[in-house]
């Protein structure tokens, strides 16, 4: 699991990477709020550390911010002390948890497991724009117009969705979609990336599913 690590003390910010990446996360560190909405835009993440106390924009903005782009990955919030904050602002804020530091790495990890599983399980509503798939009805909207899918059409569009923003290649669509044992052609994923633009994009004058030459195919998040 991908994890955003946002805290501008440095030793800190790189004993909690390491933490992490031995507990087989895979922990990415930035410095303050902006560099976690930029990388946030840049490529998905299944959870956030986010310090509160950070320069320029600090933890509170940096969650609101994510919300109001549509962006549900969950976060975790690190306050410096007790009582700084209270959970309550923590929470209405948008963040999913909290911690007062210092804090026992175990239980943080344990945290994190368990955020990353709640959310799982929460996530029957995925959007990308005006596009939006309901996992659990097994519906398929744009605009508010329904979209009639195959099932391959909707196991395919969930796993771009899932990862909107970010390259998805081939091979990865072929295990998740197809399955690991699949051994006929990987141009299936080239016809089915073309039946899902005749029905998401084509009748909207859309363009949001890309072909990013070499690497795989990319769902654009602002649903253009
Ligand atoms: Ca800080």
């Amino acid at each position: 699991m991908n994890v955003l690590v946002v805290e501008d003390e440095a030793p800190f910010a790189d004993a909690l990477a390491r933490g992490l990446d031995a507990e087989g996360f895979r922990a990415t560190v930035v410095r303050d709020g902006a560099a976690a909405l930029y990388e946030t835009a840049e490529r998905p993440f299944d959870l956030i550390v986010l310090d509160l106390m950070l320069p320029h924009v600090n933890g509170f903005k940096v969650v609101a911010e994510l919300r109001s782009r549509g962006d549900w990955t969950p976060v975790l919030v690190l306050t410096a002390k007790q009582g700084e904050f209270d959970q309550t602002e923590a929470l209405d804020s948008g963040a999913d948890d909290f911690l007062s530091k210092p804090f026992s790495f175990p239980v943080l990890v344990a945290r994190l497991r368990a955020l990353a599983r709640r959310h799982r399980n929460d996530a029957t509503l995925l959007e990308a724009g005006d596009l939006v798939l309901d996992v659990r009805a097994h519906r398929c909207t744009r605009d508010g117009l329904d979209i009639e899918l195959t099932t391959r059409e909707f196991t395919l569009l969930e796993a771009l969705i899932r990862r909107k923003g970010g390259v998805v290649s081939k091979q990865v669509l072929l295990d998740e979609v197809w399955d690991f044992a699949f051994d006929g052609d990987a141009n299936i994923v080239e016809v089915y990336v073309g039946y899902l633009r005749r029905k998401i994009d084509r009748p909207f004058g859309r363009r949001s599913l890309e072909t990013v030459r070499g690497a795989g195919y990319r769902l654009r998040t602002d649903g253009a």
